[in-house]
């Protein structure tokens, strides 16, 4: 699936009226069919609303995304989202909250069952299947927010932040894992974060965005076979490159405010 976003303004209304806060302002971009794209950014700089577009939660002021040449109106079955929190249903077990989704569609239980198993065993679940949520670390509940998406066969993954209230070392596994899953299910992914080393690691091309109204700054390639060594010499340069451009970014933007308040 190859998505188009093109031109991507959003206002939201504040309390004050006729005051609104311009969380994007002209996001262009071409996401490449099963491309592992990451948007990286500045907190509070439009990620997660455009994120939020894309999967059809929130309608632009201005703009179009474009999947396949259609427009995003609505959420649908093709883009399967999953957030930093994703929230399980904590009376159903790991395979009843995976299986939520194809039973609300009248999926027949045989074809039920088997893709139930598939996206349990694609994020290493197998031997939770009876757990409730409550008996899960974070790790493994993202891994069931996971599976509860990808049992849907989405074409996209949108993921929000997904690792980001996880230690270290369970970042590092579910990243690894993520990329073991896009391997094998060829999806295209959209990853938002605010970690450039996790951007590194993972991504085949970088979308980096500027502090708030978010825009797309520059698009970093990162043509490096996987698994990667965030200590070798390309990744090196590459971290310096976007550290240079996101402290220049934030320089920027504060010079900008701090600016706006002296005038
Ligand atoms: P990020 O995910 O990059 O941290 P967000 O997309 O969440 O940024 O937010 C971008 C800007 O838009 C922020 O200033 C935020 O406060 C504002 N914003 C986001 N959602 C809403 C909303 N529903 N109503 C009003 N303002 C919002
Ligand atoms: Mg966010």
């Amino acid at each position: 699936m190859e998505v188009v976003v093109e031109g991507l303004v959003k206002r939201f209304p504040t309390a004050r009226r006729g005051h609104h806060i311009l969380a994007l302002d002209g996001v262009s971009c071409r996401i490449r069919p099963r491309e592992f794209v990451s948007i990286l950014g500045p907190s509070g700089c439009g990620k997660s609303t455009l994120l939020n577009i894309l999967a059809g939660f929130e309608q632009p002021t201005a703009g179009a995304v474009l999947v396949d040449g259609r427009p995003v109106r609505a959420p649908g079955p093709d883009r399967g989202v999953v957030f930093q929190e994703y929230a399980l249903f904590p009376w159903l077990t790991v395979e009843q909250n995976i299986d939520f989704g194809l039973r609300n569609l009248r999926v027949p239980p045989a074809e039920r069952r088997r893709r139930v198993r598939g996206a349990v065993a694609l994020v290493g679940l197998g031997g939770f299947e009876h757990r409730f949520p409550r008996e899960l670390s974070g790790g493994m509940r993202q891994r069931v927010g996971l599976a509860r998406v990808l049992v849907m066969n989405p074409s996209i993954l949108l993921l929000d932040e997904p690792f980001a209230a996880l230690d270290a070392l369970t970042r590092r596994l579910l990243q690894d894992q993520l990329l073991d899953v896009w391997s094998t299910t060829r999806t295209t992914v959209v990853l938002v974060t605010h970690s450039v080393d996790e951007a590194l690691v993972l991504s085949d091309r970088i979308h980096i965005m500027s502090a708030r109204p978010g825009r797309i700054l520059q698009v970093i390639d990162v043509p490096l076979s996987r698994p990667r060594d965030l200590a070798s010499p390309e990744l090196n340069a590459l971290r310096g490159e976007i550290h240079r451009l996101l402290a220049d970014e934030v320089r920027r933007s504060f010079e900008e405010q701090h600016g706006q308040m002296a005038g």
